[in-house]
């Protein structure tokens, strides 16, 4: 992918924070959990989601790199034949629970989704993945406006509410790394909730990604979830990506969008009709930049692309109604 730039040595720009101690806590803010047995322990496929899926029924999951990322190892867009096996049991399973209801989904309905935050760290230093409790609060915060709207797109039926916060020191899960062992050990371990709980991640990440998620899927398993770099939180070190959307964009994954340039110019892309096809994903913030034939100009604004998050500010009323019918096929009781 082009428009990549080199990147400054934010990494090593960490620094060491006296705000809070460390060692395993756990702060709850709220509501209780749903019990973790409603989650069936399935293989998880994160590891295979840019190549051909070895496993069954594994989650693909969906990464967002930064510019001057590894696009090598990016496991960000499905294949086509990915997409086609999610859309075919996402119908499936929406007739499934539609026979079983009087009422399809009401797209006027109000989601909270209950989060659970687990802070992964090397040791006790801002490098070492030691952010403060005000980060995390910050991040649910611009969920909350980016779902509502509030900065630009369409109010969606989601609201987040900061359900507890727990840390872990433990350096062979730090960085976390995609697909590996010690992330499906780390998630067996912390995952809490039900199929309607989002469980958040945070720490280093591996191959300079700034995230990655799991579609929902029939049977969730505990590898469902998010897992986003510490530092793309609002007051983060991550230059360019530390506004907090790259929650927003990986949460949108497991809420069941596809990036905006899923597809490119052909077929129906991301499966939504109202964002316009995208041959590619955007970076920085190319405006006007125009990749397909097809209407309107690439959605370089939507929280799915790939841009700075100063440049990405809004979903749109398909993807709205997109999350709104995976939810209530995947992770509504
Ligand atoms: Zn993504």
């Amino acid at each position: 992918m082009g428009l990549r730039q080199h990147l400054p040595t934010w990494r090593s720009a960490g620094v060491a924070s006296t705000s809070l101690a460390l060692m395993i806590s756990s702060a709850a803010v709220g509501v209780a959990a749903a019990p973790a047995a409603a989650l069936a322990a399935a293989p998880h496929g994160c590891a295979s989601a840019g190549t051909a899926a070895a496993g069954s029924a594994a989650a693909p999951a969906a990464a967002k790199v930064r510019a001057g990322g590894h696009a090598a190892k990016d496991p960000d867009s499905l294949t086509a034949a990915q997409v086609a096996q999610r859309e075919a049991d996402l119908a499936a399973t929406a007739a499934e629970r539609s026979r079983g209801k009087a009422l399809g989904p009401t797209l006027t309905a109000s989601i909270t989704v209950p989060v659970v935050v687990h802070v992964i760290q090397r040791d006790s230093t801002r490098a070492g993945g030691n952010i403060p409790d005000s980060m995390i609060t910050s991040q649910i915060s611009v969920l909350n406006q980016a779902y509502a709207g509030s900065t630009g797109g369409v109010a969606t039926a989601f609201g987040f509410q900061l359900q507890s916060i727990d840390r872990t020191v433990n350096p062979s899960w730090y960085p976390i790394v995609d697909g590996s062992s010690a992330e499906r050990a780390m998630k067996n371990a912390l995952h809490k909730g039900g199929k309607n709980t989002l469980n958040l991640y945070l720490g280093e990440l591996s191959d300079n990604l700034l995230g990655w998620a799991t579609f929902p899927t029939r049977n969730l398993s505990l590898q469902d979830g998010v897992v986003a770099l510490n530092e793309s939180l609002p007051g983060g070190t991550a230059t360019n990506y530390n506004q907090g959307d790259t929650g927003t964009h990986e949460i949108g994954h497991w809420l069941n969008l596809y990036h905006t340039f899923q597809g490119g110019c052909s077929g129906s892309g991301d499966q939504v009709s109202d964002t316009p096809a995208e041959a590619s994903a955007a970076y920085q913030c190319p405006t006007g930049r125009d990749t397909c034939s097809a209407p309107g100009t690439d959605p370089i604004h939507n929280f799915m692309d790939y841009t700075y998050d100063s440049c990405m500010y809004q979903f749109t009323a398909g993807q709205a109604s997109r999350m709104l019918s995976g939810w209530n096929t995947y992770r509504a009781s």
